[in-house]
């Protein structure tokens, strides 16, 4: 990645070149939510079927990939958004999935309550905690000042006068919250104490609308493998070990959506519930944790950006042996921080056990179902026997699982970081310039080839439509004949285009074109009938940088 890439810059970027757009703008947007445009859905699609392909369509279930403990099968699955509310009691979600929140008594707004940072400022003798929710730490130090400045009634001449602490400190580890002035107030003790927040989202099913028919849009797309584990070993014919992928919407009422579409209420996850023996799950889940890393790797986020990072004992859940993230140092935040683009979790046999037998408290006591007054199961499991019986030995078990849990938003948003530089090129006239360009592995690039009649004239668009035609069903492929050829290149680098053809006066005499490259900008020329051929070779060739 680029040192050059703000968050600014990007959203800039995306917004110009129609990769993103703030859901509902013309009504004012709506906070959380984001809408691909024509370029962004092209991404956000070779992201996902780059994922797809990769993990389970191209997967070989006859041959042993490299690092497996053996062979195995993949399967995929898509399952309903909106799911029997069962689902989420025995899960655990109903009553374990919230954040904590805080909400300001003056200006009514609502944080959540581990996102709110601060520093503490003294003058004259009286301490304050200021808190920002300023997304850049340029802007963060600002705001801070400003607010505080105003607090204790000086002019911004006199701002030397205040103490400042240099290090921000997340909010929970203030203990009184009467110090604190709030993010969007200059008035200490406007903070309530936090409370939990469940974060699924409510609907109603049916015309009734009472709470016996209430239910929720899916937080994750895991539970519907879950629950369909056993329907997939009835009607297919895998076999332990294997897994389930599938890609779709989930839903989180996040409190405080913040850094583009890193953080959003409505979002895309890539998952695997991969099923295993007991004994051989730690190194099913070593095999995962290390492919899943590779997998960004070869599409491009190598470097330090990218890191593994083992949970240590305390952050593990009760009923996981290992947990990893694969992280990225996006743009925005602040230095040293990571962003989590992905969790691989060594699940034990805690979900499937969940759905045959009710609801575990993982808080509490995990291996004890909480009971209701008459000493039944308080949330009551399927019922359903979801063991596995091997076909071979005989033997029963309840399999154990490895869950590479991927955000496809999070994983776009990262590889448009990556993709983002500026260096100069020449423009027309030779004079260089600064461009702009995303450099995308071709595997994800949006557009993989542009044509260009260098002029609108002299038979040239007729033969570029032709080569833009042949070249249609291979690749997605732009033809564009307006404007000078030079900005014609400017907008492909900005979408991050790996290769423009353009057709000129040669042409026309001996069948040759070029063939500009994004990347080092090199220009060949190539006889047409062999454009196919070239484009394949280069599109498949890994990245030059
Ligand atoms: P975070 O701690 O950042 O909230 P999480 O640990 O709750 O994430 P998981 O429940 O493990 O996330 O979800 C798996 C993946 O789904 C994440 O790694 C991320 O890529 C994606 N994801 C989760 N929440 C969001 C969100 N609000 N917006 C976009 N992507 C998300």
């Amino acid at each position: 990645m680029s040192s050059k890439v703000t968050l600014e810059k990007l959203v800039s970027l995306c917004r110009r070149r129609g990769f993103l757009f703030q859901s509902s703008e013309i009504y004012g947007g709506l906070n959380g939510f984001w809408d691909y445009g024509p370029m962004g859905v092209l991404l956000k699609r070779n992201v996902k079927e780059a994922w797809w392909q990769d993990m389970v369509a191209g997967h070989n279930e006859l041959t042993v990939p490299a690092g497996a403990p053996s062979a195995y099968e993949m399967t995929g699955l898509d399952c309903t958004i909106i799911m029997h509310p069962q689902v989420w009691k025995c899960s655990g979600h109903y009553d374990l999935f919230h954040d904590y929140m805080v909400d300001c008594r003056e200006t009514k707004k609502r944080y959540r309550y581990d996102q709110i940072r601060g520093r503490w400022a003294a003058y004259q003798g009286e301490r304050v905690f200021v808190t920002t929710m300023a997304e850049s730490p340029e802007e963060a130090l600002e705001d801070t000042q400003r607010r505080a400045l105003k607090y204790f009634k000086l002019r911004n001449k006199d701002a030397d006068e205040v103490e400042w602490e240099a290090e921000f400190r997340p909010l929970p580890e203030v203990s009184d919250l009467s110090v604190v002035i709030g993010p969007d107030t200059t008035t200490p003790g406007t903070l309530t104490e936090p409370r939990e927040f469940n974060l699924m989202f409510k609907t109603y099913v049916g015309a009734l609308g009472g709470e016996e028919s209430a239910a929720f849009l899916r937080p994750e797309t895991a539970q519907g493998i879950f629950v369909n584990f056993k329907n997939v070993l009835d009607s297919t014919r895998v076999r332990i070990p294997f897994g389930i992928a599938q890609i779709g919407k989930s839903f989180r009422n996040e409190i405080t959506p913040r850094y583009y579409t890193f953080r959003s209420r409505e979002f895309e996850q890539m998952e695997i519930e991969f099923f295993c023996h007991p004994e051989s799950s730690q190194a099913w889940y070593r095999y995962w944790r290390d492919r899943r890393l590779q997998w960004y790797v070869d599409l491009g986020l190598a470097g330090e950006r990218l890191r593994l990072r083992e949970h240590g004992p305390e952050e593990l859940s009760h009923y996981s042996t290992g947990t990893a993230d694969i992280e990225y140092a996006f743009p925005f935040l602040d230095e040293g921080e990571w962003g989590e683009l992905e969790g691989i979790a060594h699940r034990g046999d805690f979900d499937l056990r969940s759905h045959m037998e009710g609801k575990l408290d993982p808080k509490t006591n995990p291996l004890e179902v909480e009971l209701d007054e008459h000493g039944k199961p308080k949330w009551r499991g399927s019922g359903k026997d979801l063991s596995y019986r091997d076909p071979v030995t005989g033997e029963r078990y309840i399999p154990h699982v490895i869950e590479p849990s991927a955000g496809a938003d999070r994983a776009t948003l990262a590889f448009l970081c990556e993709a983002y530089d500026e260096d100069e090129a020449p423009d027309e006239k030779g004079k260089p310039q600064v461009r702009t360009v995303l450099r995308f592995h071709p595997r994800i690039a949006p557009i993989k080839v542009a044509v260009f009649p260098l002029v609108k004239k002299d038979g040239m668009p007729e033969v570029a439509q032709r080569i833009y035609t042949t070249l249609r069903p291979h690749w997605s492929a732009f033809y564009d004949e307006k404007g000078a050829v030079g900005r014609r290149y400017r907008r492909q680098d900005e979408v991050g285009t790996p290769f423009c053809i353009t057709v000129d006066g040669q042409t026309l005499q001996d069948g040759t074109v070029t063939i500009r490259d994004r990347d080092s900008l090199e220009q060949v020329r190539v006889h047409e009938n062999e454009l196919v051929a070239y484009l394949s070779e280069r599109l498949a060739a890994p990245q030059q940088r």
